[in-house]
């Protein structure tokens, strides 16, 4: 089958031109290992007690998506698998003096429109099944806006706040060394996600930029971005997510007469995405009623103050002992009578048990596949809305991309310039999948599939097989 010709082709492209870095255990897809199994065992006990196999959700979807659009059956399976799933094993010391090996993933789903793209998501319940579903959803993400990118995601199975900071340096750097030519300006550039942040990004640059031998080093500053601002960073790129979630609600506002000012929002994660949702949101008039993280769930009544709690987690870690709430259950939270949900934590929170608890009108998907196909449908069930991810939360990889095009071309572009053109994207965007979704009576997340893959579909077509 020529996909899979393509795919070892590929691999022993890559593997050829290795020179630095330790050497990739490149799995077959399909074919987890005994650590593999374990790290699924692990996840499942921490993230969701059910069986989710998220890759196989996301699948379905593109399932879906295709029959809807008549994909060619051979585009619809080249999608259908990641071209590469690169493992790496490492080592770190740590401050103690012992020595600890660290697994690490690379997962790079496409780049039929462009080097591929995606966050670094470090957080104990990493798995590659999880991966593979975040990865393929990038290359829906990047489809979708535009951005000449395809789509990857990787990550290292570790619990960041065991760590201290010299010792989360080293698992970054040693990681980005084990990569090695596997990521680069032009074939792979990573990103933050779950459990990383500009500061990693910046180790991660600076690792490879000592690592490659290359005259103009700081063109190779692309190789990563969400970069802090000192280096190489784009305005707007750290609220970026968040921002382009605002974007799609206040279109969504506009469609359904709805009038933001003086409505209410439950958030379900604190870090990026969910504590920068909450700010923009207070700016439209919409307090945070409750809030929740991997600590626990709070509520106030009377509403959040958005910039405290921000500052709180940022000094902290997480809301815990916060003091301008209530503690509550989960439950609770999920019962909580609001507008809005943005759920920005992880993937399968809203399942069917919480979808039956939900007394909102609207999600806004600022995390990656927070409702189960099982939620999803309840939710349908009684009318509320969803702003599906590969939309609503495709801001962070558009701005990220701009932040690419800065460094490539050594400019540095004005916040306003970041903003207006994020806007202009999302909502062009919002517009074309909600004028599909309306078409062609789908829901939002299978139009925004379908858009996606007719991009990735045409592109295909024209360029064909090769050889
Ligand atoms: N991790 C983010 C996402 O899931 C951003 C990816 C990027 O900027 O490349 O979309």
């Amino acid at each position: 089958m020529a996909g899979t010709s393509e795919l070892n082709e590929d691999k022993k492209a890559r593997k050829s031109k290795r020179g630095r870095g330790d050497a990739p255990v490149v799995e077959a897809p399909g074919q987890p290992d005994q650590d593999e199994r374990d790290d699924r065992s692990a996840q499942e006990a921490s993230v969701s007690e059910d069986n989710y196999e998220f890759f196989k959700v996301i699948q379905g979807y593109l399932d879906e998506a295709a029959g809807i659009i008549g994909l060619p059956a051979h585009v619809r399976e080249m999608l259908s698998q990641p071209k590469n799933e690169i493992i790496v094993h490492f080592p770190v010391r740590m401050d103690d003096g012992s020595l600890k090996i660290f697994k690490g993933y690379r997962i790079q789903h496409n780049n039929l429109m462009g080097p591929y793209k995606g966050g670094l998501r470090f957080h104990h319940s990493v798995s590659l099944d999880d991966l593979k579903a975040l990865a393929t959803m990038m290359t829906w993400k990047c489809a979708l806006m535009g951005i000449p990118f395809g789509g990857a995601k990787g990550g290292v199975k570790v619990d960041t706040n065991k760590l201290s900071r010299d010792e989360l340096m080293r698992v970054t750097r040693r990681f980005t060394h084990a990569l090695g030519n596997n990521i680069g300006p032009n074939y792979d550039i990573p990103a933050p996600d779950v459990g990383s942040n500009a500061q990693m990004m910046v180790w991660i640059m600076d690792t490879y930029m000592n690592q490659v031998d290359h005259t103009n080093k700081n063109a190779q500053r692309a190789v990563v971005t969400g970069k802090t601002l000192n280096c190489g960073g784009s305005p707007g790129r750290e609220k970026a997510t968040a921002q382009g979630a605002i974007h799609c609600l206040t279109e969504w506002a506009k469609d359904n007469r709805f009038e933001l000012e003086g409505k209410t929002a439950i958030v379900q994660g604190f870090g990026n995405v969910g504590s920068f949702s909450s700010l923009l949101l207070s700016k439209l008039g919409v307090s945070t009623i409750a809030v929740g993280d991997h600590t626990g769930y709070m509520r106030s009544v009377e509403g959040f103050n958005a910039h405290k709690l921000s500052d709180y987690v940022k000094k902290n870690g997480s809301i815990a002992g916060y003091e301008g709430g209530q503690p509550i259950t989960r439950e609770e939270f999920f019962a909580t009578k609001a507008d809005i949900f943005i759920p920005a934590a992880l993937e399968n929170q809203l399942r069917a048990p919480e979808a039956e608890l939900l007394q909102v009108k609207l999600v806004v998907e600022g995390a990656n596949g927070p409702c189960s196909p099982e939620g999803e449908a309840l939710l349908a069930k009684k009318g509320i809305a969803v702003l599906p991810d590969v939309l609503a939360n495709s801001g962070g990889v558009t701005v990220s991309y701009y932040e690419w095009v800065q460094n490539l071309r050594s400019e540095t572009w004005d916040l306003e310039e970041v903003d207006r053109r994020l806007e202009k994207t999302m909502k062009e965007t919002y517009r074309k999948v909600a004028f599909f979704a309306s078409e062609k009576k789908v829901s939002m997340r299978v139009a925004a599939y379908c858009l996606a893959l007719r991009n990735l579909g045409n592109a295909y077509e024209e360029r064909g097989i090769f050889p």
